[in-house]
């Protein structure tokens, strides 16, 4: 036998029985940004290496280590995109849309990072995300926490998620912090895990996030980035929790939360959750006024967040929010003998036409009704539709209760099928 072909390590199919839960969350997220009046924006997989470099910065987890990158054909250097922001920047500035207008974007669709794969770690995972342009104050960042915080109610989890909030200042406060920080944490370099002696030379705010106990408790002493904060970012941060308390919006303020990107400045949050484990973070965002000016487009003010929906969907599923998504199918059309069939398959595609939004299979292949039911049952469907010779020559369809085996099957004129078929689904819903 020829050896089977296996997907690339890291890289999920997503198969019929988890496309529903998928789908769910896809809609769900839909019918969230369609709430608020956002876009969506649809940008390659495939971007230019320098967009990633220049973007999320040389000296970051996702640059130096995590990126899919490639020469093509013509010797041009290009990745596979890591994040969604970078691109959206990119497109809104190749497309003109961002100097001196407003957008309010989202996104939807998967991402590629080279990292070792676990539990709520892929190599291709997917995100979700919203960008808003050309809004400075703080009310925007609100709006797209506020949009965060809805997505929790929406599915139901608002109570096992945490919103941490910290203020990185401005480019200026942020590269006077990270001098009192590198001079502090030279004078115990010894006292730091591997890591973060790594990173104090080459991004030292992220020392701030390390995991390790010790680095943690020498922290403690270390220079905090508040007492850094210029006055605008101070005030806006003042504003953003105003607005956040004044719209019931609990957060906890973590001084030690940096963000791996580069390109973030004031406001940044993660929204956390303690139910999966080390992957804790499931949705992560903040402000970034300078990006847009980096990557070469006249200076405008951005905020947004990205999620990532295998974390979400794990979280849902962790949860038993998953439980009761709805078959994909509604009603089985059953066929007994070969002349029923053509009136059968026709039977379906009327009531196709007739009962917009209604699910209906086609039992193919044959075989007796014994079997039929079996496939019926199978499908998920709530309701048969049999025809059979006697059927066929009285002009009626039987039409039979699937989950509810107390019911008697009736039998219902050809002519009123999609009356009463959408009369008795009503019934049981
Ligand atoms: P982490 O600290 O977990 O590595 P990150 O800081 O690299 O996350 P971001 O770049 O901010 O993550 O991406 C936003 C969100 O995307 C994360 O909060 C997480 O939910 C999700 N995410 C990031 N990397 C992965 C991955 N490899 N597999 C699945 N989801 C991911
Ligand atoms: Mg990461």
């Amino acid at each position: 036998m020829a050896k089977q072909i296996q997907a690339v390590r890291g890289m999920n199919d997503c198969l019929p029985d988890q496309s529903p839960a998928w789908q769910y969350i896809e809609q769900g997220l839909r019918d969230l940004v369609a709430g608020y009046g956002y876009a969506e924006i649809r940008t390659p997989v495939v971007e230019s290496t320098d967009l990633f470099k220049r973007s999320i910065g040389e000296v970051t987890d996702i640059v130096e280590k995590e990126m899919y990158t490639f020469d093509d054909r013509n010797g041009d250097s290009l990745t596979l995109r890591p994040e969604g922001t970078a691109s959206c920047v990119r497109a809104g500035n190749q497309a003109g849309l961002l100097y001196n207008q407003e957008q309010r974007l989202w996104y939807i669709g998967p991402m590629f990072r080279h990292e070792r794969p676990q539990k709520g770690r892929y190599r291709q995972f997917h995100q979700f995300g919203v960008e808003l342009y050309g809004l400075s104050g703080a009310d925007a960042d609100a709006e797209v926490i506020q949009l965060t915080a809805k997505m929790w109610q929406d599915f139901g989890i608002a109570d096992q998620v945490t919103l941490q909030l910290n203020s990185l200042g401005s480019n200026q406060a942020r590269a006077d912090y990270k001098d009192a920080l590198v001079a502090f944490l030279t004078a115990h370099e010894t006292q730091l895990d591997e890591d973060s002696k790594r990173r104090l030379h080459s991004n030292p705010l992220r020392v701030l996030d390390s995991k390790n106990p010790q680095t943690q408790a020498l922290l403690v002493d270390a220079p905090k980035l508040s007492e850094y904060l210029d006055d605008d970012s101070q005030q806006h941060m003042t504003r953003l929790c105003e607005l956040l308390d004044s719209l019931g919006i609990g957060y906890q303020i973590n001084e030690r939360l940096v963000r791996g990107l580069d390109y973030y400045n004031k406001t940044v949050f993660e929204w956390v959750t303690d139910a999966l484990g080390a992957q804790g973070t499931v949705c992560a965002g903040g402000r970034y006024d300078g990006l847009v000016e980096q990557l070469g487009g006249k200076a405008t003010t951005a905020v947004g967040f990205a999620m990532g929906m295998e974390r979400l969907l794990l979280l849902l599923e962790t949860l038993g929010k998953l439980n009761e998504l709805p078959a994909p199918v509604d009603v089985y059309c059953m066929a007994s003998g070969e002349e029923c069939m053509a009136a059968s398959m026709k039977l379906a595609q009327q009531l196709r036409s007739e009962l917009a939004g209604v699910r209906i299979m086609q039992h193919l292949g044959g075989g007796n009704l014994k079997k039929q039911f079996k496939r019926a049952d199978k499908s998920g469907a709530r309701y048969a539709l049999i025809l059979g010779q006697q059927e066929l020559a009285d002009g009626v369809v039987g039409l039979k209760h699937l989950r509810n085996h107390d019911l008697p099957q009736e039998q219902v004129p050809l002519a009123e099928v999609a009356t009463r078929l959408a009369a008795v689904m009503n019934e049981t819903e």
